[in-house]
């Protein structure tokens, strides 16, 4: 292996390619490689998900819209490319989110967090829960604990641990933002390890939840935000990424048709694009969604555990108004919807309250999500109908009746990998096979190990680390 110069091709640019290449160049040009890469994209454009609009004095959000604050990754980044200034926090007066109940918004109990209660009082007085629902939730103080270590899914521990009452009423609502999934079907170690390490430490999840309970703190100074993004958008970070990589090789419109390894008893492979132009590769990096890296991967591999990981398509239906047309006091950052209810709407964020340099003073944006594990028709309806559902809900769960201003809709098909059971243990495994059958190609991203915008970065940097400790070997 030369270690003077190396050709690493990235197939994919999303935030995971991006920042893939990013920390290549760096890691590998301190162990004095200098790397020539080139990151291949099958858009017009590089982000992949992210994508920011700028209409009317309005900072809409067409994919992801913020990042949690306590994963690093992100602000790490952001402060490399000195970017880390332009990063604002959540509206401090918009902490309340509500939860629909029978066709009425309830306040989120204080000291809920991640759908568990953490204090008792306000999660006894909450109106979401029956009575019989919050005795079983408590029982979980009491009840023993299960000490296998065995992944398990998400929906049959919250129901072991809570019950089903505030699986369906309080939790899955919460956590389908992120994984718009069935519960039953997520694995617990691949989404929120932690509830499984607290039910083993604590013997229970509220005193786990209540023990390891932290002051959120953010990066930016003083102010408290669970939640961030910049002042122009999420896209502000990759045009910040794409500025900075002038050096890398970047290919738009450029589909990768298939990897094949180089000829003869040369080392590395061919890059094979949709076109027929064939690029040369020491490393590749796939950075694709799963069903995209299989298919890449197929005809070299087994790719059993990729086929696997199923994809939930959603859209978010975002609705300019005139503050003055919209009544309601929109006191928080908005509502979420459980799957019970059967409503069009997922959830709703009050984004002109929740993030205020997105709307100008007299005008107001309501961002709504349609689409879920198995209610995903309503994803591909056309524009005029998507609209018409997600106003019927506005109006019977808020009373707004007002035209908007206009509307943006984003379909965004197979775009929530959901983790199935064992997934740790399958990735795992099809790793150590690609890196026994394929040494140099190598797959990360959403479909791996996180699927937040800080877990991507995270698992691109932790990646390019590893890379660039084989070239010392
Ligand atoms: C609606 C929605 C809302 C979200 N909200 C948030 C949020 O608020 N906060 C948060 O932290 N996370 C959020 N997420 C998750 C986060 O946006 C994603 O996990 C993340 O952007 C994925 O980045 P990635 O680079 O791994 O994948 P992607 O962004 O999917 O990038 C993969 C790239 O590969 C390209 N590609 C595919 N096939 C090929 C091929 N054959 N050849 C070349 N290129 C190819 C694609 O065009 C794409 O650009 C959200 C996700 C969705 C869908």
């Amino acid at each position: 292996m030369s270690d003077a110069s190396r050709k690493v091709v990235i197939v994919g640019g999303g935030l995971t390619g991006l920042s893939a290449a990013f920390y290549i160049r760096k890691f590998y040009k301190e162990k004095g490689c200098k790397p020539e890469i080139t990151i291949i994209e099958k858009d017009k454009v590089l982000g992949g998900k992210i994508e920011t609009l700028h209409r009317d004095g309005f900072v809409i959000e067409k994919g992801p819209d913020s990042f949690l604050a306590r994963k690093t990754a992100m602000v790490d980044l952001a402060k490399e490319l000195e970017i880390d200034h332009e990063l604002v926090t959540t509206n401090p007066e918009a902490k309340k989110t509500y939860i629909v109940n029978q066709g009425r918004l309830h306040p989120m109990p204080s000291g809920l967090v991640l759908g568990v209660p953490t204090e008792i009082g306000p999660f006894l007085r909450s109106g979401l829960v029956s009575w019989s629902g919050k005795l079983r939730a408590l029982m979980d103080l009491v009840r023993a604990p299960r000490k296998s270590t065995e992944d398990e899914s998400l929906g049959n521990f919250i129901e072991r641990r809570l019950g089903a009452e505030v699986l369906s009423n309080m939790t899955e609502p919460l956590l389908a933002g992120i994984y718009a999934g069935d519960t039953y079907r997520l694995s617990l170690q691949s989404t929120f390890p932690q509830f499984g390490e607290m039910e083993r430490k604590y013997g229970s999840l509220i005193k786990g939840m209540m023990t390891g309970k932290k002051p959120v703190e953010t990066h930016t100074g003083t102010k408290k935000s669970a939640f961030l993004t910049f002042r122009q958008g999420l896209q502000s970070l990759v045009h910040a990424l794409v500025h900075d990589l002038d050096d890398v090789e970047q290919r738009l419109e450029s589909a990768v048709s298939a990897i094949e390894p180089r000829s003869g008893e040369q080392a590395g492979y061919e890059v094979v694009l949709a076109s027929g132009e064939r690029v040369a590769a020491d490393d590749v990096v796939v950075t694709t969604p799963a069903f995209a890296a299989a298919d890449l991967l197929r005809p070299l591999v087994d790719v059993t555990e990729l086929d696997a990981i199923n994809y939930v398509s959603v859209a978010n239906v975002v609705l300019a108004f005139e503050r003055e047309d919209v009544s309601g006091s929109f006191d928080g950052s908005g509502f979420l919807v459980p799957r019970k209810e059967g409503r069009n709407i997922t959830a709703c964020t009050w984004t002109g309250v929740k993030w205020l340099h997105t709307s100008p003073e007299d005008k107001m944006l309501l961002r709504c999500y349609v689409g879920r594990f198995g209610d995903e028709e309503k994803v591909s309806y056309p524009d005029e109908e998507l609209i018409a559902l997600v106003r019927k809900d506005l109006r019977e769960l808020m009373n707004i009746t007002a035209e908007p201003l206009f509307a943006e809709i984003t379909r965004l098909p197979k775009s929530m990998p959901q983790y199935p059971v064992n997934h740790l243990r399958h990735i795992a495994e099809f790793r150590s096979r690609l890196d026994r059958m394929l040494p140099g190609i190598y797959a990360t991203g959403a479909a791996f190990e996180g699927v937040g915008l800080p877990d991507c970065i995270r698992q691109a940097k932790e990646l390019a680390g590893q890379m660039a400790d084989r070239l010392a070997r």
